[in-house]
């Protein structure tokens, strides 16, 4: 899109006077980025940076190569590492940024560098072998109020590739805030060594090494005035900074303990434990603005101490609720017998017949178990025990449990009679008949 805005314009002309990238970063990548590797199969080796393939042999003056050994290529003199592998080309592609200050502005430009290599004869390459390509894919231009202006190539439909032949050209912010991971700008690569900064991010605690974090996301945050990445840099607590970095929001969970850290030169060297152990104090109700707690000479001895405490005492706790848990349903089960009784005493001995069918009530909430279980359905697993408004039945032939019988006490009606897995059976007319014929029984029962 064209520059509207008066940054824009400006950032664009900076940015067409800034050139293509210049050697000396191009050679810093060939030779701190990609691999430098010897391709060995059986006892043929060739070089990733020059192809030339030679023959190792237990005789040769080179000796044995081990997997995981260096050795130098005969032709090219390049240091390799040894990697069994029956590969005769290989492709890298690795993201580079350049820190740059241009015109009052933080540059971050982001370059993506590709090495082919192959075994010569593999494949004839027109250019080089190796052949290296880089693209500048986004540059960042960072005011010193953290307001960043993007300039990249545009990408293609799906979003997850550029489009190289296109030229740079400013672009929008893709959503918004500084930790949108929906932010394609913002490229984590590898540093090129030669690192230029804004004074104002030096003041900020940006010394000689800049961290392995996320650069982008650092600069906007400490420039927006972020005072706990930057205390993390002052301090050195740089664990506690790619931690949060990783978090996602530069902001420390536990300052003042955080600070105790620092009062009393404590560096912290696993930043997610020590958030988790103070965690474990809170828990505790221990003092965490103390530093006998807060620094520990092991983290992860008093971690582990504590996490294994909390972890029995919930074990207890646990246990304690399953108790109490199991003598309520003992209670309440003893109560469901009481009641059942009482309610359904009436209706024990009852019993309907034609001479084959018999069907009489269920007596006791044993009964209600096995006929669930003997016939697959929820008379049981339901509760229907509870339920003061029916009378269940179990009709039966012999000893055989033919369907079972729920009747409504309010209406005197069958609400519904039910065979082995809810099925109705060929007796099923002739039960709901016999009910129905001998319901004055119950109606008796009833109103005793
Ligand atoms: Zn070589």
């Amino acid at each position: 899109m064209k520059p509207r805005t008066k940054l824009q314009k400006e950032v664009a002309e900076l940015s067409e006077k800034l050139g293509e990238i210049s050697e000396s970063p191009k050679n810093w990548a060939k030779e701190h980025l990609f691999a430098h590797t010897a391709y060995k199969c059986k006892d043929e080796l060739w070089c990733s940076e020059c192809g030339k393939m030679w023959i190792n042999t237990d005789n040769s003056e080179l000796g044995t190569i081990l997997l995981g050994d260096k050795t130098e290529c005969p032709y090219c003199h390049h240091k390799l590492d040894v990697t069994v592998s029956r590969k005769s080309q290989n492709k890298e592609e690795i993201y580079m940024d350049i820190l740059q200050v241009v015109g009052g502005f933080q540059v971050i430009r982001h370059i993506l560098c590709c090495k082919y290599s192959c075994k010569s004869g593999f494949r004839e390459h027109p250019i080089s072998n190796p052949y290296y390509s880089f693209f500048e894919t986004v540059q960042e231009w960072i005011a010193v109020n953290g307001k960043r202006t993007i300039i990249a190539r545009p990408m293609n439909m799906g979003g997850n590739g550029w489009l190289y032949s296109e030229p740079l050209s400013i672009k929008n912010e893709y959503g918004s805030g500084y930790y949108n991971y929906g932010d394609v700008y913002s490229i984590h690569g590898w540093l090129y060594s030669k690192i230029e900064v804004l004074p104002e991010l030096k003041k900020r605690g940006i010394g000689r090494n800049f961290p392995d974090v996320n650069p982008s996301r650092l600069i906007r945050s400490l420039l927006t005035g972020n005072n706990d990445a930057e205390l993390c840099l002052k301090t050195k607590q740089m664990a506690m900074l790619k931690h949060m970095a990783k978090e996602g929001y530069y902001q420390l969970r536990y300052k003042p303990s955080f600070n105790i850290c620092n009062r009393n030169h404590y560096i912290i060297r696993d930043a997610g434990m020590w958030n988790d152990y103070i965690d474990l104090l809170l828990y505790f109700k221990k003092d965490v603005r103390n530093a006998k707690y807060v620094c520990p000479k092991n983290l992860k001895v008093e971690h582990d101490l504590l996490m294994n405490k909390k972890r029995s005492i919930e074990a207890k706790l646990r246990r304690d609720r399953e108790r109490r848990e199991a003598i309520r349903r003992e209670k309440e089960r003893r109560e469901n017998i009481i009641q059942f009784y009482k309610r359904m005493e009436k209706f024990f001995g009852l019993e309907i017949t034609d001479g084959s069918i018999t069907i009489r009530p269920l007596e006791s909430i044993t009964q209600f178990y096995q006929e669930g279980k003997a016939m697959h359905h929820c008379v049981y697993t339901n509760g229907y025990y509870k339920r003061n408004d029916c009378l269940i039945l179990s009709a039966r032939i012999g000893e055989k449990r033919i369907e079972t019988i729920e009747l409504s006490l309010k209406t005197l009606e069958v609400v519904q009679s039910r065979g082995a897995c809810n099925q109705n059976t060929e007796y099923h007319k002739r039960i709901i008949g016999l009910v129905k014929k001998n319901i004055g029984l119950i109606r008796n029962r009833l109103s005793a």
